[in-house]
């Protein structure tokens, strides 16, 4: 069997790309290696998004989307695509299972993942206090304290979070200033439980079974110091989750792939939507934009 459309991922663009797609009768399915939703699985709340004013749910959002693109017949499979094979006029592709799905086009809407510090101690003491999900792992910090590196909206917007349930949060960053939108700044500035450690890296997460403390790099004083923290919450940016793809499209240095305003890749058959996109703007709202507009070049180039 030979599909029209093969969604790998169902994120927000892939799900907005199987909502546009099974709408118009397009012989396909959504390919996802995990539960649907991507990372507003993990995002507590979402006030940015049209329509949801007073906010909502990361969880209930993507509860949402995918029962929309299920309303439209498009099912979502389990399954983690390895790599992709253009054999003729068709791709192949294969999943990590040994699988191989036969189809005419691809949309790639694999999104991005968490950057790694890159520290001793970070993967040893992953789950065991340090972590990349505040939604998920914040709970366990009740009257703890807790340090949150980066400075970017989901820092801020996570180190806010995190007030909820630790007594202290630390947000570390390697500038004197942050890179939040300002609605973010001033509400952690206005916030007594937060306290701001400038101008500083983290060198290092200390613990043996249990994160301990982390050392900290003062870059304008070059002064080395440790901080007593139970918990590490790493929000320093993201890379895009295109190793299966590098090298058959064209990206730029850092992986996100290139596309024209119809989505499509270098790589006839092939278009891409979200995250994994090169592109300014890394929210839902574009995703599934990207999507949508995705689905209906598909549908176009298909005719
Ligand atoms: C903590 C946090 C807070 C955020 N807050 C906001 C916010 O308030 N507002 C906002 O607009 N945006 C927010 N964002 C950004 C937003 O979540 C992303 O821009 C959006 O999710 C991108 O959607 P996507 O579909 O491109 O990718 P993703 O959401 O990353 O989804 C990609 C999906 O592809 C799957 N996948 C990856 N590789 C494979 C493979 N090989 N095979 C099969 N499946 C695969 C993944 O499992 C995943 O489900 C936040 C992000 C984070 C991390």
């Amino acid at each position: 069997m030979i599909y029209d459309v093969i969604i790998i991922g169902a994120g927000p663009a892939g799900l907005a790309a199987a909502i546009y797609a099974g709408r118009a009768q397009v012989n396909g399915f959504v390919l996802e290696k995990m539960s649907p939703g991507g990372q507003v699985l993990i995002t507590d709340f979402v006030e940015n998004y049209p329509g949801f004013f007073e906010g909502i749910s990361g969880f209930e959002l993507v509860e949402k989307f995918t029962e929309h693109a299920k309303k439209f017949g498009m099912a979502i499979e389990n399954g983690e695509v390895g790599s992709i094979e253009p054999v003729g006029e068709n791709l192949n592709i294969h999943l990590t299972d040994g699988k191989t799905i036969t189809t005419k086009t691809v949309i790639v809407a694999t999104g991005a993942t968490h950057k790694k510090l890159g520290v001793k101690g970070e993967q040893e003491l992953t789950g065991r206090g340090v972590s990349y999900c505040a939604t998920c792992d914040g709970p366990f910090f009740r009257d703890q304290v807790v340090a949150v590196v980066g400075g970017g909206d989901s820092a801020v917007q996570e180190a806010i979070f995190m007030t909820k349930f630790a007594k202290k949060v630390y947000l570390i960053h390697r500038r004197d200033e942050l890179r939040a939108i300002k609605i973010l700044q001033e509400r952690a500035f206005s916030n007594d439980k937060i306290e701001f450690i400038w101008n500083s890296t983290v060198e290092e997460i200390i613990g043996k079974d249990q994160v301990e403390g982390i050392k900290l790099l003062n870059k304008v004083s070059g002064e080395i110091s440790t901080l007593k923290v139970d918990g590490v919450f790493i929000f320093i940016g993201i890379e895009p989750t295109t190793q299966f793809i590098r090298g058959l499209v064209d990206t730029d240095e850092r992986g996100f792939i290139k596309t024209d305003e119809w989505m499509r890749s270098s790589r006839q058959g092939i278009y891409a939507a979200g995250d994994c996109r090169k592109k300014p703007l890394l929210q839902i709202v574009t995703a599934v934009a990207e999507g949508a507009t995705a689905a209906f070049a598909v549908e176009h180039d298909l005719e």
